[in-house]
């Protein structure tokens, strides 16, 4: 069975756990090359979309024999950060390094391909802490393996239903891991020109293992790098941040998540409108393109049009629509609802340079708030906050929706 991974990781991730968890009830193997095939995701920096000027700074730091043994790649959840610390860490032990990437192809660009590079240690937040004997950061490597393959850009969230935690696991990461880490750190490497230690989420280190990876900072072991991927810096030590450089990584722009939807098969109205909603976070990009094509702004239009014609039998069919949604897709409604009220207050204010949808959105935010007076909107955009709040908390959807539409027919309309 070959499988072509390229633009398929998540339907091959799922697979995978599908196969591992025996619920497919058909034998199949994995061939190595098909697994070989799975792994080739964005761990070169040709991979990854945009961040140029990064991508630049780093080769240049291993080209002038300048690299910073200690790095924290410090940008927003779901951003390029993990994905960029991987192709530089492929980049800095390549053997037949190129100008402007790895070359891909020597026995240490494939090992990393593979995420099995012996040099290479990697660290993410655990569930829990591990009992006695137990060694939870090894038995959970396949997963984060698969985690990466199915993409780079990803977010603590994700990671933690993707290995199945519970609500009340926030994921921490436990001192004896730390230890084991540092502890293959001091010795010689293996095979590799460096030794790395790829610590994914660095402000989830618990009290002792921020102080021993503050100590191994101050006097790390010759050819040893560390890289820190975070996405809440202010959260971070700051003895950690100040022993670190800092590569800001920038968050994706719309069209650069547009681009990558598209290279995945979403159409590019589609794509536009699900890059306008996952402000920069490809993660949240991804999870919306994955869900069915729900038509959030004609739902949505039509609903603040039937309040603002004050239909009320109209407006009570809409209610059992809502109520009939999935929880996420409730949600979702409410969240894409907040980003058009958003845009409507920076139409109203001139700020119109300021948008970020076209077609047939634009058209709605500009009659729409040409009609509705300002302080209808931020009403609304309170009252819609509160009932997501609400509504996460298991409160009856469609008494929620009545209660928002009544709002909106009796101030949209002065
Ligand atoms: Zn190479």
């Amino acid at each position: 069975m070959l499988i072509n991974a390229v633009g398929n990781e998540t339907v091959i991730s799922n697979f995978i756990n599908r196969y591992k968890s025996n619920q497919l009830g058909v034998k199949v193997r994995f061939t190595t090359f098909a697994l070989r095939h799975i792994y080739i995701f964005a761990l070169l920096f040709q991979d990854i979309i945009g961040h140029e000027d990064t991508k630049r700074a780093l080769i240049r730091s291993v080209q002038n024999n300048h690299v910073a043994h200690a790095q924290l790649f410090d940008g927003p959840a779901g951003g390029a950060g993990l994905a960029l610390a991987l192709a530089f860490a492929t980049f800095v032990n390549c053997e037949d390094p190129q100008p402007h990437d790895a070359c891909g192809r020597c026995a240490s660009c494939i090992k990393m391909k593979k995420l099995a590079h012996p040099d290479i240690h990697h660290i993410f937040p655990l569930p829990r802490a591990p009992k006695d004997g137990e060694e939870l950061l090894a038995e959970l490597t396949p997963q984060w393996r698969t985690f990466i393959a199915e993409s780079p850009y990803q977010t603590l969230p994700n990671w933690l239903a993707h290995i199945n935690a519970t609500n009340n696991q926030q994921g921490i990461i436990p001192i004896k891991e730390s230890r084991n880490i540092i502890k293959k750190l001091s010795l010689k490497a293996y095979e590799g020109e460096y030794k790395i230690m790829l610590l994914w989420q660095p402000e989830l280190l618990n009290g002792q293992s921020a102080n021993a990876l503050l100590k191994i900072l101050e006097e790390p072991p010759a050819k040893t790098l560390f890289l820190l991927i975070t996405s809440q810096s202010d959260k971070l030590l700051t003895t950690i941040i100040s022993r670190a450089q800092r590569v800001a990584v920038r968050g994706f722009s719309d069209a650069e998540v547009a681009d990558y939807l598209q290279q995945k098969g979403i159409d590019p109205k589609r794509a536009q409108q699900i890059a306008y909603l996952s402000e920069g976070n490809m993660a949240t990009a991804r999870h919306l393109a994955s869900e069915a094509d729900d038509n959030r702004f004609e739902w949505f239009a039509n609903w603040m049009r039937t309040a603002y014609r004050r239909d009320y039998v109209q407006l009570v069919k809409l209610a059992d629509d809502f109520d009939a949604f999935t929880k996420e897709k409730q949600k979702g409604l409410f969240d894409y609802g907040l980003n058009l009220f958003r845009d409507m207050f920076l139409w109203q204010n001139g700020a119109a340079a300021l948008l970020r949808i076209q077609n047939e959105e634009l058209t709605f935010v500009q009659r729409f708030g040409d009609t509705v007076a300002p302080a209808a909107i931020a009403l609304l955009v309170e009252e819609i906050t509160q009932a997501y709040y609400h509504l996460e908390r298991n409160a009856r959807a469609k008494i929620l929706f009545l209660d928002l539409s009544l709002t909106a027919a009796l101030h949209l309309k002065q």
